[in-house]
């Protein structure tokens, strides 16, 4: 995974669907082509690669552009369908999503993916049932999570963990935390990075870099809330 990375979706779909439904997408005026080769100029500019991940949506709608994104040698990640967070899709939605997903991202890049990123950064303890579903759909890597989220009797740290549920785990890379004052404050991800100053932000991206762990932590979800997980077998 690159540290670097989009999530690519229109300015329209993080809306929940009371907001702007599903049916409602095709009609609006999709700024995905554009901002992307601005995103993609500068990257090549600088040298520079990134993950992308990507929504099924987008993928079925702007093909062309998703190859040519991993024609930059970009590497391509899976963003859900639709948006929707996996915890109200439970365990069988959630596994569709990802099956469709994957299929059509692989069609079109040639590739497995092997990354996911939950909508919202959503993941936590009553999403652990998520990790044997994507270790059995070849996904080794999730970036998916806001650092703090409870997981368990633990809370998730601001650096990468294995994160492990019964015999199942997956390293997930989440979003980075601050602490000031004894505040903690997510800075990257979407509107945390938009809201705050790039200094400060930059600032607190080149103090992570520099402390985080040489080994990676395991945290354990002791039980998945849902059952479900026990019937899946992980490949990976
Ligand atoms: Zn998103």
């Amino acid at each position: 995974m690159n540290i670097l990375s989009f999530d690519i979706e229109d300015w329209y779909m993080s809306y929940t669907s009371s907001q702007i439904p599903v049916a409602k997408w095709q009609s609006l005026e999709s700024r995905i082509a554009f901002d992307l080769n601005i995103i993609l100029d500068f990257l090549a500019s600088h040298n520079t690669k990134a993950t992308f991940y990507i929504m099924g949506w987008v993928a079925e709608n702007h093909g062309e552009t998703v190859k040519k994104i991993a024609a930059a040698g970009h590497e391509i990640g899976y963003h859900s369908w639709y948006h929707e967070l996996p915890l109200d899709q439970g365990p069988k939605a959630f596994e569709a999503d990802l099956v469709r997903g994957l299929a059509l991202l692989q069609d079109l890049i040639g590739t497995k993916v092997l990354q996911y990123r939950a909508p919202r950064f959503s993941f936590d303890q009553n999403t652990a049932w998520a990790i044997p579903v994507l270790l059995k759909h070849g996904i080794t890597l999730s970036s998916s999570m806001m650092s703090g989220r409870l997981l368990g009797d633990a809370k998730s740290p601001a650096s990468p963990f294995i994160w492990a549920c019964q015999n199942h785990q997956i390293l997930e890379m989440p979003l980075n935390r601050a602490t000031t004052l004894g505040v903690n404050w997510v800075y990257t991800g979407s509107g945390f990075f938009g809201c705050f100053l790039f200094s400060l932000s930059k600032k607190c991206m080149h103090q992570a870099l520099t402390t985080w762990p040489i080994s990676i932590p395991a945290i354990s979800t002791p039980m998945c809330p849902l059952p479900a997980c026990c019937h899946f077998t992980a490949t990976s």
